[in-house]
């Protein structure tokens, strides 16, 4: 083999694979990057499992990447060049599926990071899927509604290369929804000159979307927050939840919450957030939020800051926002009983030691925000078989799903006597690598 081409082991230092050792001690290693602490979570799953070395280096790494550069036409005829992203973690269990993110903040490194969060929390919800995620560096609020299509148009043809309803799924995520899903479907259909709604979920209803995805992932949080809340002995009648991050996944986490009968005591968006020991009106706030507003300044409630929220003194904290919220600079002060994390890689590996040494109950990512991919899954089979479930019978899969990952973790905790994240990393990696033995290597 030629020496060049060698892919060098996490044995092997230099490989890209390997920029992080075991243990996540290596130099380079930086709490703020994502994919760096993906790699630890993953290094620190895999000690417990006896997988092949070779199996093990190939699933730190991304399978593909593809980096586009790309021209849109702004409203004032200015010609602008965004970058974005389409990265696909792991092939072996099916067809690709990942979120598409628009944010300033994206980097290469946060999307290898949430593709390979995806291939876990596919293959722990036994969903016919590999990991995938993509993202464009730019902020959506600062585009006009005609650039916002444009780019999305255009990117979505940047990376059609790699899309298709057979071989990778986009869905929303950050900064998307179901509009921008609508003109992917759209450019990619045209492209093929019919419809082929099956390529993105997360879609309107009205074009082929699923009832109940829009609530799903927020649906999904608020059932193993439940099923937390149980397993800790708090009763859900008035037990405390504040909620960081009011977008699709927090604003509908906090509806289902107060369904449940738990009592709201704060909420933030990126600008800051609002406090209310007396519980918040939801509706109010929405309302708010409908006339353009973030969720500060509100009447009747205190401003605080997302640090002073995530701090709060409260039975349950749900971490909807983006990665990286909880380090070790400020989780010894976290008072939550339960942290829900219906964001993907909110809490460090470093603020994760720390809370378990204070006996958080943590519901790691890879599970309680898998409402959305499940559902998603869902959309994915009804769009190929062109046969449309009620919402009913969407919510009663979702809950059974979900209900059996979530006793799959718990049992896998207790028999490999780790942490919740680490049990369902262990389940979906060893499914993940059962299924590339089974399969073998190709040639
Ligand atoms: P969104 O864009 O709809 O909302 C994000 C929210 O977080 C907004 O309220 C925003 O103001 C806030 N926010 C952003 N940066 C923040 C910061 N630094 N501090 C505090 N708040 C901040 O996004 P979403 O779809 O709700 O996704 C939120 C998280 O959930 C992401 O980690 C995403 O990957 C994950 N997730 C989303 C889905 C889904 O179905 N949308 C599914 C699974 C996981």
């Amino acid at each position: 083999m030629d020496e060049g081409l060698k892919l060098e082991t996490s044995e092997n230092p230099g490989s890209p694979c390997a920029i992080i050792r075991p243990g996540g001690s290596s130099k380079g290693r930086s709490e703020d990057n994502p994919y760096a602490n993906a790699l630890t979570q993953f290094d620190k799953a895999v000690s417990h499992l006896n997988l092949k070395r070779g199996v093990v280096d190939m699933l730190r790494c991304p399978k593909r990447e593809l980096s586009v550069n790309f021209p849109v036409m702004m409203d004032n005829g200015d010609i602008r060049i965004f970058r974005g992203y389409r990265v696909h973690h792991s092939v072996v269990k099916g067809p690709t599926k990942g979120g598409i993110r628009y944010s300033p903040n994206v980097t290469l490194d946060e999307v290898r990071a949430l593709a390979m969060w995806m291939s876990w929390k596919c293959a722990l919800m036994n969903l016919p899927y590999g990991g995938a995620k993509g993202g464009v560096i730019v902020n959506p609020k600062l585009l006009s509604s005609r650039e916002l299509e444009r780019l999305t148009r255009r990117y979505s043809t940047e990376i059609s290369v790699l899309m298709g309803p057979e071989s990778d799924i986009p869905a929303p995520d950050v900064g998307t929804n179901p509009q921008v899903m609508a003109w992917i479907m759209d450019t990619y259909s045209m492209h093929r000159g019919f419809s082929i709604p099956a390529v993105v979920t997360g879609k309107p209803v009205e074009i082929g979307g699923s009832l109940g995805r829009t609530e799903a992932t927020g649906r999904g949080v608020g059932f193993c927050i439940l099923e937390a809340l149980k397993l800790r002995g708090i009763g859900p009648k008035n037990a405390t939840v504040a909620i960081q991050g009011f977008g699709n996944v927090g604003s509908v986490a906090a509806r289902m919450v107060q369904e449940l009968g738990m009592k709201l005591v704060a909420v933030s968006c990126s600008k800051g957030g609002l406090y209310s020991g007396d519980g918040i009106d939801l509706s109010s706030v929405t309302r708010h939020l409908e006339r353009g507003g973030c969720v500060t300044n509100f009447a009747g409630t205190d401003s605080i800051s997302n640090e002073e929220l995530l701090t709060l003194e409260c039975d349950v904290l749900i971490a909807a926002a983006v990665e990286n919220q909880i380090t070790s600079q400020n989780a010894d002060k976290i008072k939550a009983k339960i942290v829900a994390e219906g964001a993907n890689g909110p809490t460090t590996p470093e603020a994760d030691e720390i809370l378990s040494e204070k006996d958080v109950f943590i519901i790691p990512d890879i599970l309680c925000n898998a409402g959305g991919v499940t559902v998603s899954y869902l959309e994915w089979v009804q769009d190929l078989q062109a046969f449309f479930w009620p919402v009913e019978e969407i919510n009663r899969k979702l809950q059974y799903l979900m209900a059996k990952a979530f006793e799959n973790v718990i049992a896998a905790a207790k028999q490999f006597r780790v942490s919740n994240r680490e049990a369902a990393q262990i389940l979906a990696i060893q499914r993940i690598s059962d299924a590339t033995l089974i399969r073998g290597i190709y040639p």
